[in-house]
């Protein structure tokens, strides 16, 4: 049954055992987690409900990386074969044309207010604006902080959606949230407003939240990458054309996409940071023309050589949410030397062209499985119960059979 009484006012030690009761699960199996009183999983009972532990996942560290002139060693969480390779590999071959350039657009994060019940919404529209001044004293008496730092209520942008019998109007609040993602201060900002516009308006207003479409923060980032250097000009077309595929075909796109999102997801959750979040908004923007599309263009400069671009929302903090309570979250940044939010933008940006630039040449030459089964290999060889020496011997063998699965990696190790 999934109804346990009192589940969340159970300390975590009496959780994993009515857990064992429960579900039948051994405690060996829950004792291979951290201990129920570590610093980390006290952190986690703060965080999130009816903890019961940690739950861990390879850190690797990504070499080679130079974000506008600066070199960067890139903390990145995932549980993925060739993801970390793939950055170290592709961030070496930039390494001599410079590396990465980033560069950010727009204002910050938006917060949306619904207002429903308009007689003449346009006009509703350009009252607010007229009381912008108003507005801003609203929204900023919110976080005395963030307006102390230089942040806050920027500016409001009015849409009207829906039919003509029944219009909407939907207010945004354009919130410039310096250092933290921001998702907090916006809501909070959104509910204070809303009796306000129910006010003036006369209407009723509905949701009142942030956008993770958060494309009044665009980070972009660029990079050259030279002929001789990845393989010559025949490289340069191939992956130009696996550019132009994604670009014809949503179903090619989303795998591009998912390949950039490799990289960007993996810095974003080594830091701390929402992945939800930054993945909602990409998927997002990719589709904004209409058709979803990939999020990097792949092109061949006058010279012959290969010229990348990336365009994401990127709504990322160094303060707030669990940047600052997690300490592994803390630790990431420190390793990147990161104190403000744009540089750690500018370094997931970059990451995600790079993954793709990897992915990409891989693709159009040699095909991805020969350098990720042998990574895959090993994870095959520990699911089939290979510990210590025996992970890479079985997984060496698989390689060398040219036959990457469970059950051979089984018989391999009936045969030791
Ligand atoms: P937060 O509210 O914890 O912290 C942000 C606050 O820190 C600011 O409002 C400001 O007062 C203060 N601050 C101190 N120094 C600052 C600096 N240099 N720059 C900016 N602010 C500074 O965090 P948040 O970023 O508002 O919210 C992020 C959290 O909200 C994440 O955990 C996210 O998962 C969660 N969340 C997300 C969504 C969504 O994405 N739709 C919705 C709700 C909550």
């Amino acid at each position: 049954m999934s109804r346990i009484k009192g589940f969340h006012n159970m300390s975590i030690a009496q959780r994993r055992a009515r857990l064992c009761l429960e579900t039948g699960v051994s405690s060996a199996l829950i004792e291979h987690m951290n201990s129920v009183d570590d610093e980390l999983t006290l952190t986690a009972d703060r965080l999130v409900e009816n903890v019961i532990g940690t739950y861990q996942l390879p850190l690797g560290i990504a070499t080679n990386l130079i974000v506008d002139n600066e070199p960067v060693l890139v903390p990145m969480v995932t549980e993925e074969s060739s993801v970390v390779a793939a950055v170290c590999n592709g961030a070496k071959q930039c390494v001599e044309s410079g590396g990465v350039k980033t560069a950010h657009e727009g204002l910050g994060m938006i917060g949306q207010i619904q207002v429903l019940e308009l007689s003449d919404p346009q006009a509703t529209a350009g009252d607010l604006q007229e009381r912008l001044d108003e507005i801003k004293s609203i929204c900023n008496a919110c976080d005395p902080k963030l307006v102390e730092l230089g942040g806050g209520l920027k500016a409001i942008h009015t849409r009207v959606i829906g039919t003509e019998k029944n219009q909407q109007l939907v207010v945004h609040l354009i919130v410039n949230t310096l250092d933290a993602m921001g998702a907090n201060a916006v809501n909070t900002m959104s509910e204070t407003l809303a009796p306000y516009i129910e006010k003036w308006s006369g209407g009723r207003v509905g949701l009142k939240i942030l956008s993770n479409l958060a494309d009044e923060r665009i980070t972009s980032a660029t990079a050259c990458w030279h002929a001789d250097i990845i393989g010559g000009e025949g490289v340069v077309d191939a992956i130009v054309q696996a550019g132009e595929f994604s670009r014809l075909d949503p179903y090619r796109a989303t795998t591009h996409n998912k390949g950039v999102m490799n990289g960007v997801t993996a810095v974003v959750q080594a830091t701390g940071n929402d992945t939800r979040a930054v993945e909602a908004g990409a998927h997002a923007y990719a589709a904004r023309s209409g058709q979803y599309s990939p999020l990097t263009l792949w092109e061949k400069d006058d010279a012959g050589h290969l010229r990348g671009k990336i365009e994401l929302p990127m709504a990322v903090g160094i303060v707030g949410g669990a940047t600052r309570a997690h300490p592994s979250a803390q630790m990431c940044l420190q390793i990147m030397n990161i104190d403000n939010a744009k540089r750690l933008a500018s370094i997931i940006t970059a990451v995600g062209l790079v993954q793709n630039f990897s992915a990409l040449k891989a693709l159009a030459t040699e095909g991805i499985q020969r350098g990720h089964m042998a990574l895959h290999a090993k994870n095959i060889a520990i699911a089939a119960g290979a510990t210590g020496e025996l992970i890479d011997s079985i997984a060496t063998k698989m390689i060398e059979l040219g036959t990457i699965r469970e059950d051979i990696a089984i018989e391999l190790l009936k045969g030791k």
